[in-house]
């Protein structure tokens, strides 16, 4: 039986981790979400950000606008969220409508209040190998949350193979560069890949970001039961949600696995709540004129 790479029994010790540190704060975080239409996953997405913000006592606001906001408007509600001394953690909740993809949001989030970590300076950061403990900054949270699984099942990526699938700025791209700076040999795989069957056959770790259903098979795999597969796909098939992978035919082909639902998708959000709590703490710190 492979071993199965669940999120739960680390949100259950990292929530009450959170907590403490909530608690020591003079006041609780605001994290605040911009959330522009009412696509269904969408929404699913924030109500999920907002059930665990509830969970570590911080506040969560949703700012709710019409998919038919205007450049303009949009530009300035983001600006003006981004000033507001009273909001800890900013996001804009992807994905935007057409009118709105070519605004570079980003630029107006200063870089400690962008829990996403999408911000030139926090990309930077993790392009140049900063180290998170000495230098502020946030590290996008799919990525973040993968270690921190990857961490707790005692899983190294040192001088292993990884076969990412998905180049995407959120997940395959960042992470690619997060396991390389963890000393991994990174293959970073997209729909222009040739031969990816060779490419994860002779991979330790293989990571699927590629958003189609049960796309990862064991025709992908290699017979001797020993890689792992992280699953980070989120897809709606048949009415339920499943991953990139096959995970019935490929479950027992692996030595471990992650589930959808219940795998990357709740580290993803724990990783936005410790961002959210680690900006709370270096606000806090700032403010009283400390040296972070
Ligand atoms: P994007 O849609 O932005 O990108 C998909 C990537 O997959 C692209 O790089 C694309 O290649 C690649 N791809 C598509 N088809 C193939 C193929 N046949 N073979 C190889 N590569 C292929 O993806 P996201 O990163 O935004 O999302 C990916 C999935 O992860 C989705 O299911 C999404 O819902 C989920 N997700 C889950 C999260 C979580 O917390 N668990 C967080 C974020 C996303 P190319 O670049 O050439 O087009």
């Amino acid at each position: 039986m492979p071993e199965i790479l669940s999120a739960k029994p680390i949100i259950n010790q990292e929530v009450s981790m959170l907590k403490k540190r909530v608690s020591k704060l003079g006041e609780p975080p605001l994290l605040k979400v911009i959330l522009v239409g009412s696509n269904s996953e969408s929404l699913l997405y924030v109500n999920n950000k907002v059930a665990f913000c509830k969970r570590i006592n911080v506040k969560c606001e949703i700012v709710n606008v019409e998919e038919s906001i205007s450049k303009e408007g949009f530009v300035k509600l983001v600006s003006k969220e981004a000033q507001s001394t009273k909001v800890t953690g900013l996001l804009v909740q992807l994905p935007l409508p057409n009118q709105l993809k070519e605004i570079e949001y980003n630029k107006l989030i200063p870089p400690e209040k962008d829990v996403d970590g999408f911000t030139d300076k926090n990309i930077f950061s993790l392009y140049i190998n900063k180290n998170q403990d000495v230098d502020y900054y946030h590290i996008p949270c799919t990525p973040s949350g993968i270690l921190k699984l990857a961490d707790y099942y005692g899983i190294k990526f040192s001088g292993k193979k990884v076969t990412i699938i998905g180049r995407s700025l959120i997940v395959g791209k960042p992470l690619s560069l997060l396991l390389t700076n963890k000393n991994a040999t990174v293959t970073l795989c997209h729909s222009k890949t040739k031969d990816l069957e060779l490419i994860t056959k002779s991979s330790d770790i293989i990571i699927t970001a590629i958003g189609l259903p049960n796309f990862l098979e064991p025709k992908h795999l290699s017979d001797h039961h020993n890689q792992i597969v992280i699953d980070v796909g989120i897809n709606r098939l048949n009415k339920k949600t499943v991953g990139d992978v096959n995970y019935e035919l490929v479950k027992n082909k692996v030595k471990s696995i992650t589930p959808v639902p219940g795998g990357v998708g709740p580290m993803t959000v724990l990783s936005l709540a410790n961002n959210l709590v680690r900006a709370a703490e270096y606000l806090c710190s700032h403010s009283s004129g400390k040296e972070k």
